[in-house]
């Protein structure tokens, strides 16, 4: 493996990547350093704890969420090709500038309550093109297949990214004392089978009968139509959940539930389900919400809520032909 930095990573031809589109994802990673020198921080700097509200999925917000926000907020919406943003942690999304190529959304910080037992938390990014040069909430109501680059950045034991620009899937490793991504390995792909699955059970007596069946069948391992076992995992932190699943394959679902049945699922379309999408198509498995492929969903709302099984192909085709 070469050692080639991100910045000269993305000089080179890859699917969508464009001089302007490299700045971008430049301008988010130097943000991603920020939010990650502050968790390294943690109780040191008081960053630990809430910040004493509720953002706009209704979630208290922590501290670190609304640091991680401003972090990215404050560095996109003067970019020079930025033409929107969108948040997680914002109602609305907020205007960049007027010839800015490019529509930006994320989660700043994705499994925030993790936060206080420090344990992984990650940023997640999808990049969209910019169709008008006025921007309104219209303009983000792409479907994922549209999005032109998307990945995360990991703050485990090692900080890293995961981006994909519409040609396969490379990962790159912070090192703190050059301050600089690494690529560490590319052509990232999953097996289609696996044993490993992710799912919070929890929630087990509110699912539709396609996911208490398939799961059932996990649990029956050997002794059941699969004829193996399989084990869980479940790191709470879809990040983190999902990099185990590029690293060694895998399913995570966060299925319907008729828990709350108003809401379509958990997880959002445009700042989870869409970027992570992305990565694992490119890495050549699936994503759905058990009926439909998540990237061709027409998105009416930017904090949208899907339900999302994806990870290895015929294991999220098995779940989808259930329903
Ligand atoms: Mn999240
Ligand atoms: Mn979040």
């Amino acid at each position: 493996m070469s050692n080639l930095t991100l910045a000269q990573y993305l000089q080179q031809k890859n699917g969508n990547l464009t001089p302007e589109l490299a700045q971008v994802i430049e301008t988010i990673a130097n943000s991603c350093k920020k939010i990650d020198h502050a968790i390294q921080k943690g109780a040191l700097a008081d960053l630990l704890g809430s910040a004493g509200n509720e953002n706009v999925q209704g979630e208290t917000q922590k501290k670190l969420d609304v640091l991680s926000n401003d972090f990215l907020i404050d560095a996109l919406k003067v970019h020079p090709h930025v033409g929107g943003l969108a948040s997680e942690e914002l109602d609305e999304f907020t205007p960049g500038q007027q010839d800015g190529k490019y529509l930006v959304l994320f989660d700043p910080l994705d499994g925030s309550s993790n936060i206080d037992i420090n344990m992984c938390v990650g940023t997640i990014f999808s990049i969209l093109p910019a169709k008008n040069s006025i921007t309104q909430t219209q303009d983000f109501m792409q479907a994922g297949t549209e999005q032109v680059a998307a990945g995360y950045v990991l703050y485990g034991p090692s900080t890293m990214m995961a981006l994909t620009c519409g040609e396969g899937v490379a990962f790159f490793t912070f090192d703190p004392e050059s301050q600089t991504f690494i690529l560490t390995s590319d052509a990232i792909q999953l097996d289609a089978d696996t044993q490993e699955f992710a799912i919070n059970a929890s929630n087990q007596r509110h699912w539709e009968q396609p996911v208490k069946r398939y799961i059932d069948e996990l649990l029956a391992g050997k002794t059941s139509v699969r004829g193996k076992d399989f084990n869980m995992r479940w790191v709470a932190c879809m990040v983190a959940d999902i990099h185990r699943i590029l690293c060694r394959s895998g399913i995570f679902m966060y299925p319907y539930d008729l828990k709350d049945p108003s809401k379509a699922g958990r997880l959002r379309l445009m700042y989870e389900a869409n970027p992570m999408s992305f990565l694992i198509e490119q890495a050549g498995g699936s994503a759905t919400t058990g009926r439909v492929r998540i990237m061709d969903i027409q998105p009416n709302d930017l904090h949208q809520r899907v339900p999302v099984i994806i990870g290895s192909k015929n294991e999220v085709d098995l779940v989808t032909s259930y329903h």
